[in-house]
């Protein structure tokens, strides 16, 4: 690292915790994704001063270190690895976080009944995930951080093969899904849609903006960590059970949670923020069932195959859902897969 900025600040977290921002200015190539994605203003770009050799447009710097608070979104988004955040003293801000026991035996054990009805009854591929935010300031379940920054839909992903994993804002490699769900606050390009524009994603910035507010997002900082886990094994109380499955299988879900009610659904997708939005927060604050065809972050991060698509369920509509599916599984779905309507063909 050819220059050290330091920053002095208090993070969201029991700890006040100080952080030094080191910028490789060598590899840097001043492309301006530090600023344009720190949520709190701490970066800015400047010109090279006389003295630098570096051949370079612009150059980052920590112009307001002292609002700094680890988030390590400028780092994840970096392109090229210039970035490095580091918390001083050695201190980590977990660490004297109070640990929340797991969940009651007897409810572990309603979560792998519930896994084994959907992989048995449906013929999922993927393990079910149970997803569980946890609010600024409570207990953290006893799961490691894992070393690497992921996508929180790569973290689904990961769970639905098998993996728990519990990421706090500077794990996670995805400002849209980070300030979504309430780790971070959004950054200003986000917010104001500037972003969608710069990346082609959206017509021009009406578009952009509208995109941004219909969809919800959790107060900044109001979440310290998202947990994902099989739901055979979660980890915390689940929110949300994420099922990644054919449009065959989502359908069943569709019908199995209306079984009861007879409800149509209104269904909230939109190819942009599938996980965070659409399978995770959309259930969460309205407590209806939703389904996602993914969006290009998470296609274009993730191994998720073409013909897979995602369902978030509430957890307060589930065993209504699960009973639903047991009975539709009795007739219904092997009918429907026998092809029993089919007329004979010549
Ligand atoms: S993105 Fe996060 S870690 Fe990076 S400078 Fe801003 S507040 Fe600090
Ligand atoms: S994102 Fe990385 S390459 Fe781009 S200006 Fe910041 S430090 Fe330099």
């Amino acid at each position: 690292m050819s220059i050290d900025q330091s920053a002095r600040g208090l993070g969201n977290t029991p700890e006040a915790v100080d952080y030094r921002i080191e910028f490789d200015l060598q590899v840097c190539t001043g492309c301006g994704l530090c600023e344009a994605f720190c949520p709190v203003d701490v970066i800015a770009l400047r010109e090279p001063d006389p003295g630098e050799t570096l051949e370079k447009a612009a150059l980052p710097a920590a112009v307001a270190p002292e609002l700094c608070w680890g988030c390590e979104t400028c780092a994840g988004q970096c392109p090229v690895h210039a970035i490095k955040v580091l918390a001083q003293g050695g201190r980590d801000p977990f660490k004297n976080r109070a640990v929340a026991p797991p969940p009651p035996a007897a409810e572990i054990k309603r979560y792998a009944l519930w896994a084994a009805t959907l992989k048995e009854v449906l013929g999922l591929r993927w393990e079910p995930v149970a997803i569980s935010l946890i609010s600024a300031g409570e207990p953290l379940p006893d799961l490691p951080i894992p070393e690497e920054r992921l996508r929180y839909c790569q973290s689904l992903m990961a769970a639905r093969r098998g993996r728990s994993l519990m990421m706090p804002a500077n794990r996670h490699a995805c400002p849209d899904g980070t300030s979504i769900l309430g780790l971070t606050a959004m950054p200003a390009k986000l917010a104001s849609g500037e972003l969608y524009i710069l990346f082609h994603k959206l017509h021009d910035i009406e578009a952009a903006q509208r995109m941004v507010h219909e969809r919800p997002s959790l107060p900044e900082r109001s979440i310290d960590a998202t947990v994902v886990s099989p739901l055979a094994q979660a980890a915390a109380t689940p929110q949300v059970i994420a099922v990644a499955c054919l449009p065959e299988q989502a359908m069943w879900l569709l019908m199995s949670s209306s079984y009861y009610s007879g409800h149509r659904h209104t269904l909230h997708a939109s190819g942009y923020n599938a996980q965070c939005v659409e399978t995770t927060l959309l259930p969460l604050t309205t407590g209806e069932i939703n389904v996602s065809f993914g969006c290009y972050g998470c296609r274009a991060s993730s191994d998720v195959s073409d013909d897979l698509m995602f369902v978030g369920i509430p957890l307060q509509l589930m065993e209504t859902t699960i009973k639903g599916l047991r009975e539709l599984g009795k007739k219904a779905i092997g009918q429907s897969r026998a092809k029993i309507y089919l007329p004979p063909m010549a």
